[in-house]
């Protein structure tokens, strides 16, 4: 289908680009670092190629939620950030951008989102999963209490927050010692959002704030298939809920969360999520440029789904969601 609209594409600034290095081959490193780099050339020919009329686009992983200093994390945010808005402006009909975010500060990350939402015209952020504050070992998630204002603001700026994949710290990851195939997007990238986005709701984030919107790519890291047994797993004890979530953790998936189907070009999987949360809730994605356009499209350009489900998932539901004019 023409008129597609991505919202998981990145882009990388020399000073994250080596970030992305060593999660493919070395022997696509050089093609992988162009595509990362690029954004007016090859990037926009890809998307012609397959249909796909915009990109919103984002910093590549993990970035800023690895800079330990959080002076510094901030000023490469709002470099980033600076760099996207000037490459929007250079073709707003086919870009528009998500906000990279110092969340090691929460005041600070609540500064620059309202920034890049009020006067960069972002649509809203995307963060790559916990931030380290202060050195290595410090993991913070954001269903700690010192979120609260940052929360608030971005449900009253209705900024929709994509929660992107980054893989444990070692010292995390002991459960992948000796299969260290299993990191990155394999496996390990699924496994610590689908947990991030869990804490989220059982916090009682979404109790608060009812409108708050969070975006999940992979179609969901594993959640659509795993949510019913979260709720529902030993139904004949009737215990208290252990959680301050008020409600049952699939009710917040189903009212606060969106999918992407970056990187997971799989209809059976794609099935199951329409059956758990909707297809007014899912939207195309392709994961540029760790993944391939042509392989999103071609895919999804032919997925038995109706068409209007395609027309939905493929462009107005972003169209909807961001409020784009197209
Ligand atoms: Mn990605």
């Amino acid at each position: 289908m023409d008129g597609k609209i991505g919202l998981e594409e990145h882009f990388a600034i020399p000073e994250t680009l080596q970030d992305s290095a060593g999660f493919l081959a070395e022997s696509v490193w050089g093609e992988l670092s162009k595509r990362l780099i690029d954004i007016q050339e090859y990037r926009l020919r890809e998307m012609d190629k397959h249909g796909m009329q915009m990109m919103i686009l984002s910093l590549n992983a993990p970035a800023v939620q690895a800079i330990f200093d959080k002076k510094r994390a901030n000023e490469i945010a709002i470099r980033a950030n600076d760099f996207l808005a000037e490459q929007v402006a250079k073709r707003p009909d086919r870009f528009q951008g998500f906000a990279a975010l110092p969340m090691q500060d929460p005041e600070m990350a609540t500064k620059e989102l309202t920034r890049c939402i009020k006067e960069l015209g972002f649509k809203g952020a995307l963060v790559n999963g916990f931030s380290q504050v202060d050195h290595a070992e410090n993991v913070v998630y954001y269903d700690a209490p010192q979120y609260a204002e940052f929360w608030k603001v971005c449900e009253q700026l209705d900024a929709p927050f994509y929660l992107h994949p980054r893989n444990p710290i070692p010292s995390w990851s002991q459960i992948y010692a000796g299969h260290p195939w299993l990191m990155g997007p394999t496996w390990a990238f699924g496994q610590e959002t689908a947990v991030h986005a869990l804490r989220l709701m059982a916090s009682g984030l979404f109790d608060k704030h009812p409108c708050l919107k969070i975006i999940l790519g992979h179609l969901g890291e594993g959640l659509p298939y795993s949510i019913w047994r979260v709720d529902n797993r030993n139904g004949w004890v009737n215990e208290e809920k252990a959680y301050p979530a008020k409600r049952k953790l699939g009710d917040y998936f189903q009212e606060n969360f969106y999918l992407t189907t970056s990187g997971n070009f799989r209809t059976q999987s794609l099935i199951d999520a329409m059956l758990e949360i909707g297809s007014d809730r899912i939207l195309f994605s392709t994961d540029w440029p760790f993944e391939n356009v042509d392989h999103a499209s071609i895919w999804f350009d032919q997925t038995s789904i109706s068409t209007a489900d395609r027309q939905k998932i493929g462009r107005t539901n972003a169209i909807d969601l961001f409020k784009l004019k197209l």
